[in-house]
């Protein structure tokens, strides 16, 4: 297996690292440092450490955070009203609430209620909407760390075929209208495709997002494609070990020209792009409070004026 590898592995670290720094001196051009909070309800364990990993990371880069950690009993009134009182407090500039959320709360009243201008996570609807527009203001964490990873390797985006396997609000929907607007043919797949091994050969940038271990296997890649495997699955060994792997098989590092590991690849570009949307949410809102103008931003950006 793997004997010859030639796919150049596209590690995320230190990619990652840049990005960070970059946000880090932005951040340091404005008059307060940004200050992101993030609120969790109840203690599912993944999200508690997430939402640990997320306030570090804030932490290393000089970011002010705040955490909330909420009862599991929490009420969507009791949330909803957390909430109003971050979006009213001028001193926070990002919030973003830890999915998933307890039953008794509506996941999407949560979203909607999210000034969208602290939308760090890109999933309120305005957001949404200009984003499919072509005027991203602030976009979702893993599509956009997707991006900046393309571009940090000069992988040719405009022109290309991109074929996405998997259309969720969280990376599928958003990495199909960011490679739109940098100008890819794109083609989102899903369950329900027919042949996705056709479907995925076209492709010269192919994004596995589906959430199944090895679902991509050397016959379904061009040659020399750029590979991006955003799959985290936790599987357990034969000695009983638990692991994570992606959603790409191992053998096809033999076929593709570049390729993320997981873990290590896209994994820590989500983190690092949250806190440049922390950093980006605070340039916006500094801009309009002080009526600088601020390109490229849309209505989200006018949204005070
Ligand atoms: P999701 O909401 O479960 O969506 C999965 C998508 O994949 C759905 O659109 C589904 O199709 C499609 N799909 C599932 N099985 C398929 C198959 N056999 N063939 C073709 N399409 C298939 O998952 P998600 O939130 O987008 O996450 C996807 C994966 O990325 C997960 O492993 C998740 O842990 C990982 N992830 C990683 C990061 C990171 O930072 N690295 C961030 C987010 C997510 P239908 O719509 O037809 O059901």
């Amino acid at each position: 297996m793997n004997a010859g590898i030639k796919a150049q592995i596209l590690a995320g670290p230190p990619v990652a690292a840049a990005l960070l720094a970059d946000a880090a001196a932005r951040a340091s051009r404005l008059p307060a440092l940004p200050h992101l909070v993030i609120v969790r309800v109840g203690d599912d364990p993944a999200s508690v450490s997430y939402v640990r990993g997320k306030a570090r990371k804030a932490g290393e880069v000089g970011l002010r955070n705040t955490v909330h950690a909420l009862p599991e009993a929490t009420s969507q009134a009791e949330l909803l009203a957390l909430i109003d009182t971050l979006n009213r407090d001028d001193d926070v500039n990002g919030i973003l609430v830890q999915l998933p959320l307890p039953a008794q709360i509506a996941e999407a009243a949560v979203l909607h209620a999210i000034d969208p201008r602290k939308d760090v996570d890109g999933f309120h609807p305005l957001n949404v909407g200009e984003l499919w527009a072509g005027r991203p203001a602030l976009t979702p964490c893993t599509p956009a760390g997707i991006m900046y990873l393309l571009a940090h390797h000069g992988v040719q985006v405009a022109g290309a075929r991109a074929v996405i396997v998997g259309r969720s609000h969280l990376v599928g929907r958003p990495l199909a209208a960011l490679l739109l607007n940098a100008d890819a043919t794109v083609t989102v797949a899903h369950s329900r495709t027919c042949d996705l091994g056709a479907v995925t050969r076209e492709a010269d940038i192919l994004i596995a997002a589906a959430g199944c271990p090895g679902l991509i296997t050397p016959e379904m890649v061009k040659p020399g494609a750029t590979v991006i495997d955003v799959g985290i699955n936790r599987v357990v060994s034969i000695e009983g070990k638990g692991h994570l792997v992606g959603d790409v098989h191992p053998d096809v590092a033999d076929v593709a020209g570049m390729l993320t590991p997981v873990p290590g690849g896209v994994g820590p570009m989500t983190v690092a792009q949250l806190l440049a949307n922390t950093v980006r949410a605070a340039e916006l809102q500094h801009a309009v409070r002080s009526d600088v103008a601020l390109p490229e931003t849309g209505v989200v950006g006018e949204l005070a004026r």
